[in-house]
């Protein structure tokens, strides 16, 4: 079997027991303050686990792409030195939302495992939990007489908590599970150590493919367990596991998911991969460049056509790291000095077509990011060996640490280098500076959160906000958040007209106001998850009390003009740059907005007019709100409306049309009435975000008339200092060229004024043993033309030792040159001569041994410095 029919064998399945089959979701997660990246099948679900939201269908089965670099699951620095972790992979999954429990989730597994993929029976390992007497926590009994249905007893295996426990985090929703292993060693290893001895003990013929949990506690914040009223199935295998082992393989690079990528590199880097080699070969570090390229371009690729760009910080700047380890190790041991692993990205999207088309659909921009990534990164590496070179001794911990941290050298990296130089490396300082930064960025993020406190169940949230800004509504639960020492509450309503911080719109601010007249006030408005959350200082005297919920209207008026100005704005940019046009992040708030956009070039001027043109002709038309609803997922699509790349659309969404000829996009913000309540539209920016992405700020209304205001001021104030001529900017540029005129007569004039006092200077010299000595005030306008006569002094009169002071605009300054030779034979210093002569004028300075200056304070000590320099020529 392929790949792709593997995959879709899952899905086949699944349906076939009544599973709806989902879309992934994207690999980035939103609204969601304790996850970056989906790493399992379940993070889009958790809403429903959670209680926060019902489920739509009770049984769903989907692939999920899924990145495990950071959090709770890190595999990143196994990926590449073993065969079966990746960054990213895909996760097949099934779930039951209160429907089927265990007996039909393991009948199932093993009906699929042994029947449709015909797994050997006799190379499968389950495992169920053994329970944990310390926690209280049971055996799970259920699960060992499951199985005994179908698998020899000497094939079950009990498992303690690490393994055979599930929890979403500290807190949340847990229960037991069990682990499906496969054993692909050879027959003869097999006869001669028993499989069962080596289930999760990491060895990398024996590895676990599938993980069935079952959901049946809620850990609250004091550890404690209570039982959940639905009980839920949440599984997953990992697709190139199952790959691996189906095509008979010992490593998931063997699997044509990989061998595509594999195959390439190879070529390219004209070294043959050995999926065999060993640590201590000489092709290993060749074969596991390859497995880190092969892997890290998925992570990579799918991430940026998931709408997260390379970048300093959190998701964007994780991202970045896993591109600088691959370029590390194709540089590092596949001879790349070159860019090389964006010429693998139209491979891939080439072979997820039809599976994730979002990457095909956008490979061109993808690969120009990986590209320009790449190259910054080179850069970096080679500023990096040349910081390196300079250091002198075995490497300090310390630098060790700047490589890493400045440069992006890994650690084995610098060890490389320094055993090449015969140099050590102080790996112990290296890991206490790592240890050091980790605690205080730990420590500049830490949150406590407390558990809800819950005064109504109530699992699902109305949002009022689209038809009204007050409503009221009641206190379902609140919490207390400790975030930097500073004490917050966080109040979640059944009603809202708040709108929470999403789709680049800002949290609506506002007030709660209770009958007793007490006024909380809402400082932002957040989602988790399928929560709105309010963020207030105080919690109210009443809790229980009816309440108002009232937004902040005119903040809410400026925030909807630049939301649904934006929206016009990429119509409008379709229309005149071109339909390439896609949208890569977006901020709406109360004062502007920012559109990040996919596009090769810089806006020229006259496209920026032409769209300012077009959407401010859109604004007159006064175009009323098409607002629907309640629109299917696919409806929406073939009726051509604008969909974004990264977004998590569910069936149903909202479609928001301005002139249905125009501008149709799916949204969840808010928005004028009609265009005519923008009232202007004005670009203020545009600028390059990063390869391939240019970004385009922008102001409406009142913000955009108070810009044009501020503008005209400052023609008008122009004006005025020019006399009011006829025509300004004429005005301007003759002044500009008369300045320009008149700043060459006057370089010449100091020019003949220095040559004049050269001659002067120079028959004033004074013969004292050896030296010819001049010390003069002399009146020049500036340092340049100073430094000027000291150099032509210096050619025509031998052993110098000159002296010059000078005042400019008041402040007084003293240069010093000194011959050549009479620095080395006199032990003249010219720096030390200067600072010290500055002390007369209260100043100080310095500079090299034959040429030095110094500023000061007090122009009446200048003769005094004269006189005194007299006394170094003894
Ligand atoms: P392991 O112990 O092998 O790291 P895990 O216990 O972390 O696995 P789960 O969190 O239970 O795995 O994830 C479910 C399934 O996803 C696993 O059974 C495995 O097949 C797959 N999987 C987990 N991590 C990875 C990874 N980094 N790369 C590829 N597949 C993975
Ligand atoms: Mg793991």
């Amino acid at each position: 079997m392929t790949a792709k029919e593997i995959r879709q064998a899952f899905l086949d399945f699944f349906a076939a027991k009544g599973h709806a089959i989902v879309p992934s979701a994207p690999i980035v997660v939103k609204n969601d303050p304790t996850l970056m990246f989906t790493n399992a099948g379940m993070n889009q679900f958790k809403e429903i686990f959670l209680g926060e939201a019902p489920a739509k269908n009770a049984r769903v089965a989907d692939t999920q792409r899924c990145l495990r670099v950071s959090g709770k699951h890190n595999d990143l620095e196994e990926v590449g030195i073993d065969t079966y972790h990746h960054t990213m992979f895909e996760m097949l999954g099934n779930w039951s939302f209160g429907d089927y429990f265990k007996t039909e989730a393991i009948a199932w597994s093993w009906e699929l495992l042994t029947e449709v993929y015909k797994l050997p029976k006799d190379r499968l390992y389950v495992t169920y939990f053994e329970g944990d007497a310390k926690e209280g926590l049971e055996k799970d009994i259920e699960t060992l007489n499951l199985w005994k249905q179908f698998v020899d007893d000497s094939h079950i295996l009990p498992g303690n908590k690490k393994d055979n426990f599930w929890e979403m985090g500290e807190t949340g929703p847990c229960g037991p599970c069990s682990e499906i292993h496969f054993d692909s060693r050879p027959d003869n290893e097999r006869a001669e150590v028993n499989g069962a001895t080596l289930v999760n003990g990491d060895h990398d013929q024996v590895i676990e493919i599938w993980n069935n949990v079952f959901m049946q506690f809620n850990r609250v914040k004091d550890g404690s367990l209570h039982s959940l009223p639905a009980k839920h199935v949440d599984t997953g295998m990992g697709f190139e596991r199952l790959v691996r082992v189906l095509q008979g393989k010992s490593s998931n690079y063997d699997s044509d998911v990989f061998q595509g990528l594999i195959q390439f590199i190879s070529d390219k880097s004209g070294k043959t991969y050995n999926s065999a080699a060993k640590p201590d070969d000489a092709d290993w570090n060749a074969a596991v460049a390859m497995r880190v390229l092969a892997d890290h371009v998925r992570a990579i690729s799918f991430t940026i056509a998931d709408g997260q760009l390379p970048s300093n910080n959190k998701a964007g700047y994780v991202i970045r790291r896993i591109l600088r380890r691959a370029v590390r190790y194709q540089y590092q041991y596949l001879g790349f000095k070159e860019p090389f692993l964006n010429l693998l990205v139209p491979i891939l999207a080439d072979q997820f077509k039809g599976v994730f088309d979002e990457l095909y659909s956008q490979k061109d921009f993808v690969q120009k990011v990986v590209l320009e990534e790449e190259t910054a990164f080179l850069r970096t590496l080679e500023k990096g060996i040349q910081v390196f070179d300079q250091f002198t001794g075995d490497i300090t911990g310390e630098q060790a640490f700047v490589l890493s941290d400045t440069f992006g050298f890994p650690i084995d990296l610098t060890e490389l280098m320094a055993r090449e130089k015969g140099l050590s490396v102080d790996l112990a300082g290296y890991e206490t500076a790592l240890a050091e930064q980790k605690a205080r960025s730990r420590a500049a993020t830490a949150i406590d959160t407390g558990d809800w406190v819950v005064l109504q169940n109530d699992d699902s949230v109305e949002f009022t906000g689209y038809d009204e800004t007050e409503t009221v509504a009641h206190i379902t639960k609140y919490r207390k958040v400790n975030a930097k020492g500073k004490e917050q509450y966080q109040i979640v309503l059944d009603k809202t007209p708040f709108y929470a911080e999403s789709g680049g719109q800002v949290g609506d601010t506002g007030e709660l106001v209770f009958p007793d007249g007490e006024v909380i006030h809402v400082t932002d408005t957040k989602k988790e998850n399928a929560l709105i959350v309010h963020f207030t200082d105080k919690l109210p005297a009443n809790p229980t009390e009816a309440l108002t919920a009232i937004v902040d209207q005119s903040r809410r008026n400026s925030i909807c003009s630049n939301h649904s100005a934006t929206h016009l704005l990429h119509a409008a940019m379709k229309q005149v740059l071109g339909t390439h046009v896609n949208q890569k992040g977006s901020l709406v708030n109360d004062d502007y907005l920012r559109f990040d956009f996919s596009h090769f070039a810089k806006v020229t001027d006259e496209e920026l007019a032409q769209i300012e043109v077009i959407v401010n002709q859109k604004i007159r038309e006064n175009i009323s709100l098409k607002e629907e609803r309640n629109v299917a997922y696919q409806v929406a699509i073939t009726s051509g409306v604008t969909a974004l790349f990264g977004e998590k659309y569910g069936e149903y969404v909202r479609v928001i049309t301005f002139d249905d000829e125009f501008s149709k996009e799916l949204c969840g913000g808010t928005h004028v009435q009609a265009t005519g309540q923008i009232g202007y539209f004005k670009i203020v920016a545009e600028s390059a975000v990063a390869a391939g992405v240019r970004r385009i700020e922008a102001i409406t209304g009142v913000g955009a008339e108070n810009f044009i205001n501020g503008q005209n001021l400052i023609i008008k104030k122009v004006k005025e200092a020019l006399k009011n001529p006829k025509d300004v900017v004429k005005s301007i540029e003759d002044l500009l060229e008369e300045n320009a005129r008149l700043r060459k007569e006057i370089d010449k004039a100091i020019l003949e004024k220095s040559a004049g006092l050269k001659d002067e200077l120079a028959a004033k010299a004074e013969a004292i043993g050896g030296i010819n000595f001049i010390a003069q005030k002399v009146d020049l306008p500036n340092a340049d033309a100073v430094k000027n006569l000291a150099y032509q002094l210096k050619d025509i009169v031998p052993n110098l030792f000159l002296v010059l002071a000078t005042e400019a605009d008041g402040k007084p300054g003293l240069t010093v040159m000194i011959a050549e030779n009479l620095v080395k034979d006199k032990n003249l210093n010219a720096g030390t001569i200067v600072r010290e002569l500055a002390k007369e004028i209260q100043g100080g300075g310095g500079g090299q041994p034959f040429y030095a200056t110094a500023g000061g304070k007090d122009a009446s000590g200048l003769d005094r410095a004269l006189e005194k320099a007299r006394a170094y020529t003894a």
